[in-house]
């Protein structure tokens, strides 16, 4: 059995984001400190943990320093250099390990991950040429769309192909990188599970949110989805399963398509990120334990906590000016407000979140 990481033990984290901060509060409630490590020399991670290092990400002397004052590294994104998560595993545990990590990383990896699992994703193609491209979108048909295989989030690294003569103008898109083409799924819904797995294989899902996005950003999560009992149940199985087979450890984000029209297959992965996720932030205030505790708990070994849900709740995302609200925000009932501290409310930028329990959609 994986050695526990006891209270005093100190986690390094990767990255100095509003996933970081919130990670590094969650560290400090169950009595650890926090060693951030990032390039920015201000960042939300920062301010409220322990210790930072200011480093780039291929500076090993930088991380070698790092790694040799924590108990354990993990990370609050997914573009991770590989080589920076390996080198680092040579010196200290890096939960998620460098396997997921890769997987995640790499859409086809992942893709092809489920496929040998036989777990449901949308029909695609390796696509490394205008050619692969124009003989694909024959196999898939269209609408479809062209994604990079790395470095894609948020709508970034993809464009959708509408009819074969657009296949071109896609390639130059995404800048004729290595991608995948994806049939276009009919979907009803967009739901998420976070999944948490342990050192010891210990398995923990909460259950489904229901994502609604806005130029391409996620805008709110509800929670229960407006899915049935079964579904709820299997889309955490999913999860799960995908944990394992993973040999996972921490907690992941695993998104999945609703097709209500198909009834043998009426759940598809789009993809998994392995990390918190934004989508998870209603457990903060729904849930006994949060995503952020739950990914501290999975790293250091600990008991998983309790995933239930203990009121309806809806997330929604502050972003760019939206965060001008908070006071009116905060006068709303049965509403909590997280606020990321950060200076420039830019359009796009995450600022904040709400959780607002006990509602419905109207
Ligand atoms: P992704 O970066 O893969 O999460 O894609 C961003 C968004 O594009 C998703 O949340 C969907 O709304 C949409 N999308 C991505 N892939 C597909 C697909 N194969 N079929 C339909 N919509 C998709």
């Amino acid at each position: 059995m994986t050695k526990r990481i006891a209270p005093g033990g100190r986690i390094g984290i990767l990255g100095g984001g509003q996933l970081g901060r919130m990670l590094a509060l969650a560290a400090a409630e169950m009595g650890f400190s926090t060693h951030i490590y990032c390039p920015e020399e201000t960042s939300p991670a920062a301010e409220v943990a322990t210790h930072t290092a200011r480093g780039a990400y291929e500076d090993e002397t930088e991380l070698a320093k790092f790694a040799a004052q924590v108990d354990v590294i993990t990370y609050e994104f997914e573009n991770v250099p590989a080589h920076t998560a390996e080198f680092l595993s040579t010196l200290k545990p890096v939960r998620p390990g460098v396997a997921a990590l890769a997987t995640a990383q790499d859409r086809l990896v992942e893709k092809d991950f489920m496929r040998s699992n036989g777990i449901a994703t949308a029909p695609y193609a390796q696509i490394d040429s205008l050619e692969d491209l124009t003989q694909a979108l024959h196999e898939i048909g269209t609408p479809a769309i062209l994604k990079t295989r790395r470095f894609g989030y948020d709508g970034k690294g993809q464009t959708k192909i509408d009819a074969l003569v657009d296949a071109e103008n896609a390639w130059q898109i995404i800048g004729k990188q290595p991608a995948i083409l994806e049939g276009f799924v009919p979907f009803a819904r967009e739901i998420s599970v976070l999944v948490a797995r342990n050192t010891n294989g210990d398995l923990a899902a909460f259950e489904p949110g229901e994502n609604i996005h806005r130029n391409h950003i996620l805008h709110t999560t509800t929670v229960p989805a407006a899915i049935d009992a079964s579904l709820v149940a299997y889309a955490m199985k999913i999860a799960e399963q995908i944990a394992a087979k993973l040999d996972y450890v921490g907690i992941m984000g695993v998104e999945f398509f609703h097709v209500a029209t198909n009834e043998t297959t009426p759940l598809v992965v789009n993809e998994i990120a392995p990390r918190v996720h934004n989508s998870g932030h209603w457990t903060q205030d729904a849930c006994q334990t949060s995503q952020f505790e739950q990914h501290i708990r999975a790293i250091c070994n600990w008991p998983l906590g309790p995933t239930k849900r203990l009121s309806d709740v809806i997330m929604t995302n502050l972003i760019g000016n939206d965060i001008d609200e908070w006071a009116a925000l905060l006068s709303e009932e049965n509403t909590t407000l997280h606020m990321y501290n950060k200076a420039d409310a830019r359009p796009g930028r995450k600022m904040g979140h709400i959780n607002q329990l006990n509602t419905r959609k109207s």
